[in-house]
């Protein structure tokens, strides 16, 4: 067996910046700054401006940017909001927070993005926002959003935690809803070294809205005039994430050009098909996912790929609609059959930025050498 291949490695961004870093928290245990203090504010400033957005608010979590960025917008009990069958389950878990229901679509399945065609079917008077998914770091289309939205009088709410800096027809994630939430998590395409979040919003009413949410519920100290609860992203994890962010540009162009790579090579393999990049350079790959088909073909595959060290994911192998704790939503198996057939398809492969052409080469080798259907060169 050749090297091990893990499915992400954070070691490539954190050596070169270690020194650094320490010399900041140092910095910052000598000033006893640690919450609401100045690295969070310049950081706050820095990723709004980077995603053309003019107000950042940093809460504690990507969970915690929807739930309180969809309350300041305005959702509320008795809304309904539109949102993808096949995401994360925090998109679920964040409309919730706020009191409204959920309401699933199914998705495109050649780029695994909620498919506004059929979103239209589940309009009703009560809908008051579309929650899109840009998932895998792909913008859902942009323009197609905006038509949708404006056409049924929708907010549109961006879950970007896959998308930091992700574009697509010369739009940035982050500049086309009336909020859009996003996550530091650590493996994600920015990541902090804890659990953090942001807001981004061009609304000033929405962003001091959520400024005294996350803050109690106060404007001024001891006085709190509004709802609130604690969530703020934290002094030392802004000043890591500010560290970081000059390098997130360079970092998603390394992704994309080693997912072009695995496009590429994987193209004339019969069973294996990528999903489909509408962004050129734009998507962002927070994860590189592949359909294996048939189906009962991807536990062989990922089978084989790890007893050749190659570490892979699934995400995710249960739709929302069938978790068990969101059965009281009312919905069914076969209610989505695009998401279904997905989550029993899809797997994904390693990506991160310093993963090398020789490693997705490796990658690409297994593949090969593990699909029994493949048909090296031949006249297939
Ligand atoms: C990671 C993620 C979230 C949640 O972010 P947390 O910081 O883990 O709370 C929400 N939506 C999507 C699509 C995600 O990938």
């Amino acid at each position: 067996m050749a090297q091990t291949i893990p499915f992400v490695d954070l070691s490539f961004q954190h050596e070169p910046l270690q020194a650094q870093i320490e010399q900041l928290w140092r910095d910052c245990i000598a000033q006893g700054q640690f919450i609401l203090g100045p690295h969070l504010a310049a950081f706050e400033q820095a990723f709004a401006a980077a995603s053309g957005v003019a107000h950042g608010i940093g809460v504690a979590s990507g969970t915690d940017a929807l739930a309180l960025g969809m309350r300041a917008a305005g959702i509320q009990a008795g809304d309904e909001v539109l949102v993808p069958a096949n995401t994360f389950i925090a998109t679920l878990i964040g409309i919730l927070r706020t009191g409204a229901t959920p309401v699933l679509v199914d998705c495109d399945p050649d780029t695994a993005l909620i498919d506004l065609e059929a979103a239209v079917q589940n309009i009703t008077p009560r809908t008051k926002a579309i929650a899109p998914v840009h998932l895998y770091g792909q913008l859902v289309a942009p323009q197609a959003l905006k038509d949708f939205a404006q056409s049924h009088n929708l907010l549109i709410i961006e879950d970007a935690a896959q998308a930091h800096l992700a574009h697509r027809d010369g739009i940035t994630a982050g500049s086309i809803g009336t909020v859009a939430a996003y996550s530091f998590y650590p493996s994600k395409n920015l990541g902090a070294m804890g659990d953090g979040g942001m807001v981004l919003t061009d609304d000033p009413e929405i962003a001091r809205k959520i400024r005294a949410y996350r803050n109690y519920g106060a404007r001024e100290k001891y006085i709190h005039q509004e709802w609130g609860t604690n969530s703020r992203l934290d002094n030392l994890q802004a000043a890591v994430l500010s560290l970081k962010l000059p390098q997130l540009p360079a970092w998603n162009a390394a992704r994309n050009q080693r997912a072009e790579q695995y496009n590429a090579a994987l193209a004339p393999l019969p069973g294996i098909c990528p999903l489909v990049n509408h962004s050129g350079p734009g998507h962002s790959y927070h994860l590189y996912v592949i359909r294996v088909q048939p189906p009962h073909q991807r536990e062989k595959l990922q089978a084989a790929l790890m007893a050749a060290g190659i570490q892979t994911g699934i995400h995710y192998p249960i739709p929302c609609h069938l978790q068990p704790a969101y059965r009281f939503l009312g919905y069914q198996l076969g209610d989505f059959p695009n998401t279904e057939q997905l989550a029993g398809e899809i797997l994904s492969l390693p990506m991160y930025p310093g993963l090398t052409a020789a490693q997705v080469e490796a990658v690409v080798q297994a593949i090969r050498d593990s699909v029994p259907i493949a048909t090296h060169g031949s006249s297939h």
